[in-house]
């Protein structure tokens, strides 16, 4: 049970983020618009009278996650606070949640983000539902309050034009609609401006940037245009799509100084079989093409994947060619999923015929083939000097940590560096997942970045 402190009703706020990185962000502007209208942010969901649920529905696992969440709080009958849902789930289920869970006060789509101070308002009369129009929604012009000083996310687009078979992604978040280049220009040149150093471009497919908007400008100009601006750093993005990874991209990775050599690239699988019913457009052959041309281009980069195992139809042969590739391109991270059926999507229609042990015994192979290469991979960085920007407390709560311009985790000792600095390290040792370093210099220190901790932007 979550009781309400006495602190309820003045008006402070406890956003919980489920899923990607765009939620993140997007839960950035949600802080903003409740801070620009006069509420504060609650220390823990304890203390908040109004709490955010910003979820994600790509699997069942991260709606499960947040329906667990939702049981919890309406543990507490008694409680006054108004319990908000946003994000995918939202644009999935609706009112739905209502009938669900009667706490809900507010169900709200990013489209309706501007109006939230009065909805929130309002939904202390009666449950609201407001999901606007998705393809409508322009919450980048809103105010965000950023965790960060010196990183900085920044959506290049949103939605997605693509049908992968498995995906929800376009159907609750709409079609792809790409920012306008000046505006993201002049956005990247107010967080420059107030001390960022690292930016990531975010969207759920990078490499069509521009596409819809009909002009010259497509990622690799973009690319080039952000990693040029005066006091940009470092600058990462995500998500690839391998069939529109063009070599100009590639070229721009290479050679812009501010472009980090870091790449992630879902494959999903290595057997063509699988990748034409994903619909992914693309065959491991070409990806296999990319994902060398990629390695030989830029110097040293590191390359990262997305896996799904157990797609409908998926057989020990179809997974043999996914760990063949495995081996073949020896990712430097990759991250993988149980196939997940969505309603709504093209797959859903199949059957989902892998049995979950057997979905389990190959995810447990996959791991476990991938955690060596994984290992081999950061091993090979040890004793060598690494730029590390340090993100704040590491998971361990005793360390601080960081990441490299590839993207690694790097833990350090916590007497050696502050939360918001750029520093250099040595890298002396390696575990499964991330780096041990130790600080040799410090090159942006804590009075050196403006706008620290909370950036109004
Ligand atoms: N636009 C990005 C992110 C999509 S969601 C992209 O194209 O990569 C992130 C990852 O979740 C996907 O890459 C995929 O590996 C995984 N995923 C998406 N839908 C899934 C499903 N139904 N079951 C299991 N994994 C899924
Ligand atoms: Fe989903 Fe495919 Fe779009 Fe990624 S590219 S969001 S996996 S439909």
């Amino acid at each position: 049970m979550i009781p309400v402190r006495d602190s309820a009703h003045t008006g402070c706020f406890f956003i919980r983020t489920f899923g990607c990185q765009m939620n993140v962000h997007d839960s950035e502007h949600i802080a903003g618009v409740l801070v620009d209208s006069g509420y504060s942010r609650a220390a823990s969901i304890e203390e908040a009278s109004v709490v955010i649920f910003n979820t994600c529905c790509v699997r069942q696992g991260a709606e499960d996650r947040v329906w667990g969440n939702l049981s919890m709080l309406a543990a507490d009958r008694d409680s006054k606070r108004i319990v908000a849902i946003c994000g995918c789930m939202a644009q999935r289920h609706g009112v739905e949640i209502f009938r669900r869970f009667p706490i809900v006060r507010l169900v709200f789509g990013l489209d309706a983000l501007a109006r939230l101070p009065e909805l929130l308002e309002s939904s202390r009369g009666a449950p609201i539902c407001d999901l606007g129009d998705v393809n409508a929604a322009r919450i980048d012009e809103l105010s965000a309050i950023r965790k960060s000083g010196l990183a900085a996310w920044v959506p290049i687009s949103h939605g997605c034009d693509n049908m992968c078979a498995y995906c929800v992604v376009p159907s609750v978040r709409g079609a792809e609609r790409s920012r306008e280049p000046g505006d993201i220009l002049s956005e990247i040149a107010t967080l420059t401006d107030g001390g960022v150093l690292e930016v990531t471009l975010l969207g759920q497919n990078v490499n069509t940037y521009g596409r819809d908007l009909g002009g010259e400008e497509n990622f690799a100009w973009l690319l080039q245009a952000v990693g040029s601006a005066e006091g940009m750093r470092r600058v990462k993005f995500e998500t690839s799509h391998p069939r529109d990874l063009g070599d100009d991209i590639l070229k721009v990775m290479a050679e812009a100084d501010a472009a980090c050599e870091y790449l992630h690239l879902p494959v999903q699988s290595g057997s063509n079989r699988v990748l034409e019913a994903m619909n992914r457009g693309y065959t491991r052959e070409y990806y296999m093409e990319r994902a060398s041309r990629a390695r030989k281009a830029i110097g040293g980069v590191a390359l990262s994947t997305d896996i799904i195992v157990g797609f409908p139809g998926e057989t020990q042969k179809d997974f043999e060619d996914t760990l063949d590739l495995v081996k073949t391109v020896r990712f430097d991270a990759a991250y993988m999923f149980l196939y997940s059926p969505r309603e709504g999507t093209s797959a859903f229609g199949l059957e989902d015929d892998v049995p979950l042990d057997e979905k389990r015994m190959r995810f447990a192979e996959l791991e476990f083939v991938q955690s060596e290469i994984t290992r081999e991979s950061l091993g090979k960085i040890v004793g060598s000097d690494v730029e590390v920007l340090v993100e704040g407390v590491a998971k361990d709560g005793r360390h601080i940590m960081g990441r490299t311009r590839d993207h690694r985790v790097v833990v350090l000792p916590a007497d050696e560096a502050q939360e918001d600095t750029l520093v250099r390290a040595v890298v002396c040792g390696a575990g499964g997942h991330s780096l041990r370093g130790s600080v040799k210099e410090v090159i942006i220190g804590p009075d050196e970045a403006t706008n620290r901790h909370e950036v109004q932007g």
